[in-house]
């Protein structure tokens, strides 16, 4: 029997719609897809910084590395994940974009269970970087549920890089 916080259906719905109508409990969840076997976890959203695993395979989800996503795994990956995604677009020859690496490490520790920060090597990534129209390497964009809420080309440190998360003016 599939484990009960597997859910492979498909949401594209809004967010009030996280609060599953089909259990009995009114714990609001989250869909969190995995990136090893690609189930679509349901986490009772109070436990998203407890280091979750897939109900399928175990791999560990929310666990706050640095994911690495490319023209195959980003679009299932975005469009079903219920929290805000932060993704670098980047390329190994920009000096800048490898720099940045530790920075978005040590951003993705911080803000686990409330933000997934992944970065887009654009040599994997060329049909986004096309969809995208990113003009600049490296290049921030954010989204949410696959649609892009902002970007920046702007070099930012954390503190500057977290105002902008907020999207609180400047
Ligand atoms: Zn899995």
């Amino acid at each position: 029997m599939a484990p009960a916080s597997v859910s492979l259906q498909d949401c594209r719905n809004p967010p009030a719609t996280t609060v599953s109508a089909s259990t009995t409990s009114a714990v609001h969840r989250i869909h969190v897809p995995c990136l090893g076997c690609g189930a679509l976890n349901r986490l009772p959203v109070a436990r998203r910084h407890d280091a979750p695993a897939c109900a399928k395979c175990s791999a560990p989800l929310l666990d706050g590395r640095l994911l690495a996503l490319d023209d195959r795994s980003f679009g299932a990956y975005a469009s079903r994940l219920e929290l805000p995604l932060l993704v670098q677009l980047w390329a190994p020859w920009s000096g800048e974009a490898r720099n940045a690496r530790a920075g978005l490490e040590a951003l993705a520790r911080r803000l686990r269970g409330d933000v997934v920060v992944a970065r887009v090597n654009a040599n994997q990534g060329l049909n986004l970087m096309t969809g995208w129209a990113v003009q600049a390497l490296p290049t921030l964009l954010l989204f949410d549920r696959g649609r892009e809420l902002r970007r920046t080309a702007e070099p930012l440190g954390e503190d500057a890089l977290l105002h902008w998360l907020s999207g609180r003016a400047r």
